[in-house]
């Protein structure tokens, strides 16, 4: 079964390890990566010859040496992978965690980034292409986790949803969404729908799991009913955990009596009231949802690569497109 969080206690010596293997994964980088390795052994030669500790020496190795990244880009193609467990989240939604090549490597992913699944059906014409955010930690290693929501025709999720332990799935990766470095922005807004909230937890994973980040994040996340509300209980360990820094708004279209929170759906008042103002230095505002939501927050993406005109709320609000990075 999964880990219970993939919040952990920040250290400096693990995030100075995914940084490294997150670095771009070209071969000139992949080679400066294991020439640092072979310098590194060479040196845990030497503390094992001079002080008798093969234990130590192999330790000291295993900390200086790069976990392997699975996806690394550029001409690799796609990597098959063999699903080894699943965890029912909630009546549309499965966790699915997928056994990288080897148990020793990282999936190689930066942060923000996600990666590609193809699937050809034997009656499909062609094979259907979908991006997802790994929830995993990109340190984590042997594996990566997948959160899925089931769309009645959508080819993709349904395929995943009847995969079993043992079947494969093909991915390839990563596909680079907005780079991210330490305190790389005084505060972001995150602007989340359904599973529209796996990129904005991959950031702040990223930003909270980092002691020398001192992001302030806002999070403001649309659902239809509260238990399609996803990693909410990692989401309220941040906020117990992070007061100062982490707000989340939680917004429901068919909330129950008791609902504390806003209801309907994200409108203008909510974000003016809670997200940093556009006229605040070094903002920014991240936005992921169904088409319906980003028409009406931002506008929508044209493509990969076009972040298209921003409209909708974020626009008559006063921000620019600068300030705004659609997922
Ligand atoms: C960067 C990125 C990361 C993502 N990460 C995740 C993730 O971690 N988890 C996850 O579950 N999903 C994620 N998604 C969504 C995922 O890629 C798929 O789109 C989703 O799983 C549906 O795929 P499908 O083939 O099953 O259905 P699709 O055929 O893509 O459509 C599913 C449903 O979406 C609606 N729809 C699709 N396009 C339109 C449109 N233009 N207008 C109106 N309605 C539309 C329809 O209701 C349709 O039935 C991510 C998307 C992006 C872009």
């Amino acid at each position: 079964m999964f880990a219970r969080s993939a919040f952990r206690v920040a250290q400096p010596l693990k995030t100075q390890a995914r940084r490294y293997a997150t670095e771009p994964t070209s071969q000139g980088g992949s080679k400066a990566f294991y020439a640092a390795g072979a310098a590194a052994l060479a040196g845990a030669a030497y503390f094992y010859y001079s002080n008798g500790s093969a234990s130590a020496a192999v330790a000291k190795v295993k900390e200086a040496v790069p976990a392997k990244p699975a996806f690394t880009g550029g001409d690799q193609g796609f990597v098959s992978l063999k699903l080894a467990d699943v965890e029912i989240v909630n009546h549309n939604t499965k966790r699915l965690r997928f056994e990288l090549p080897e148990s020793d490597m990282v999936s190689g992913l930066q942060i923000a980034s996600a990666i590609l699944t193809k699937y050809k059906g034997p009656t499909d014409e062609k094979a259907t292409l979908r991006p997802y955010t790994p929830i995993s930690d990109e340190s984590d290693k042997g594996y990566l986790d997948l959160l899925v929501k089931k769309y009645p025709d959508g080819p993709m999720s349904t395929h995943m949803h009847t995969l079993v332990p043992g079947q494969r799935l093909d991915f390839k990766g990563p596909l680079p969404k907005y780079p991210w470095s330490e305190n790389k922005h005084d505060h972001i807004a995150l602007i989340a729908g359904g599973t529209g909230i796996t990129p904005m937890y991959q950031l702040c994973r990223s930003i909270f799991n980092n002691t020398n980040d001192k992001t302030k994040v806002t999070l403001v996340f649309g659902n239809v009913t509260e238990e399609d509300i996803l990693l909410r209980r990692e989401l309220a360990e941040l906020e117990n955990t992070h007061p100062q820094r982490f707000r989340a708004f939680y917004v429901l279209d068919k909330a129950p009596k008791e609902w504390q929170g806003n209801t309907g759906f994200i409108s203008k008042d909510l974000l003016k009231t809670v997200l940093p103002e556009p006229k605040e230095e070094n903002i920014k505002v991240f936005v992921c949802g169904p088409p319906g939501l980003m028409k009406a927050i931002s506008g929508p993406k044209v493509s990969p690569k076009d972040q298209g005109e921003l409209s909708g709320s974020l626009k008559d609000l006063g921000y620019t497109k600068e300030q705004v990075y659609k997922f």
